[in-house]
């Protein structure tokens, strides 16, 4: 029988937090086993601490104690929901103290040693650990999951790398929830389209490249094309759509890209990793399809919905993706991260 392993969660009263509690209960690996949170939390119980925000608080969960966010008590295992703010220090500290740190937060993103994981895309990419714990002298580590709008560009993308991607231009539709709670003022967003989000068009930019790079020994060599993004926040609750415009160097045909998406399957597909989706990359054929509604929340939220495949006038192909933005773009990403870290027996 599989031994279970204690999880602990970084930032575990904030939104994202909220999230990594639910996506958890039930998991036939994780125990959720510490809850970790700003001094201002510290000491009181889950229930007091914090405002549930997704129907009703495990009772078992409700009761326990939040604990500050320092090394000594906590399970060596720990998901990252953590404001980014102080993500980069805390994070460091436990790493350095030999957790394992898997994290959502941005901070450590883009640093040359650290993983940037979609495991059905990049799964290689976990070869850079150890360099990391070489380089920094850490027994701990750090790994990360990108930006919620990344993860649906680059889930999207994935299935076509073979082809050679040389330029994308996406343009985004972000869901409210992504930014937190309580996020963006009612009075700013219904009936109303924001067309700036603070950082985010340069983090799809960079992440994208990353993610879909090649890795060479102790970096990852970024995907050469070119990548242009437009980042608005729309009325959405949930989930976050894109629409693509992309050039490829193999020129394939319409039939070939199709064919690419829907026969994709990864790593975890392949493992049956407990979160993995059976098929990663769902191909809707109805016109108006994917819609955010209607599609989120399928799949537990961890696919991503690609329709709209046709030729682009400007470019090659364009079509529209869209998935769960704090489930697949946040929460369920780094669960199953993890799932495919303990596959791989890093977390032994
Ligand atoms: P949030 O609701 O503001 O929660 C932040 C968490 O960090 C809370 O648990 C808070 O604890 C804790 N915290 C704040 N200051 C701290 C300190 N000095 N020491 C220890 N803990 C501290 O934020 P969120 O929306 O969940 O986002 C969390 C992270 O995920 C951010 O880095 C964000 O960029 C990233 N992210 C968010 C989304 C999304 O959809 N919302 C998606 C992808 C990534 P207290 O309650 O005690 O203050």
């Amino acid at each position: 029988m599989q031994t279970r392993i204690e999880v602990g969660i970084l930032g575990a009263t904030g939104m994202v937090g909220q999230h990594f509690i639910r996506f958890l209960q039930g998991h036939p690996w994780f125990d959720l086993a510490w809850l970790g949170a700003s001094d201002r939390s510290a000491g009181k119980t889950y229930g007091d601490a914090m405002t549930w925000h997704l129907g009703v608080v495990p009772e078992t969960v409700a009761g326990m104690t939040v604990d500050d966010c320092k090394p000594g008590n906590a399970p060596r295992l720990l998901f990252s929901a953590m404001d980014a703010s102080v993500a980069s220090e805390i994070e460091r500290a436990f790493a350095q103290a030999g957790h394992i740190v898997v994290s959502n937060s941005r901070n450590h993103r883009m640093e040359s040693d650290v993983p940037l994981l979609v495991p059905e895309i990049n799964p290689d990419h976990l070869k850079l650990v150890p360099g990391q714990q070489r380089a920094r002298g850490w027994k701990g580590q750090i790994v990360t999951n990108p930006n919620c709008s990344t993860i649906v560009l680059t889930m999207a993308l994935g299935p076509l790398k073979q082809f050679g991607i040389t330029k994308i231009i996406t343009t985004t539709l972000q869901a409210i929830s992504g930014a937190g709670y309580p996020g963006v003022a009612s009075m700013d967003i219904v009936g109303n389209v924001v067309p700036f989000i603070g950082n985010e068009e340069e983090k799809m930019q960079q992440e994208t490249q990353k993610i879909l790079g090649e890795f060479r020994g102790d970096h990852i060599e970024p995907l050469t094309a070119k990548v242009s993004a437009h980042c608005n926040r729309v009325a959405v609750v949930d989930g976050h759509t894109v629409t693509v415009s992309v050039e490829f160097s193999a020129k394939p045909t319409e039939a070939d890209v199709l064919h690419a998406i829907q026969s994709f399957r990864g790593v975890p597909q392949h493992r049956q990793l407990p979160s993995a989706p059976p098929n990663p990359v769902i191909y809707m054929h109805e016109a108006n399809r994917p819609q955010p509604r209607k599609d989120a929340e399928r799949e537990r939220g961890m696919a991503a919905f690609v329709g709209r495949l046709r030729a682009c006038p400007v470019l090659d192909y364009k079509f529209v993706a869209m998935a769960h933005n704090t489930i697949r773009g946040a929460a369920g990403a780094a669960v199953l991260n993890a799932e495919l870290m303990h596959s791989e027996g890093m977390l032994d």
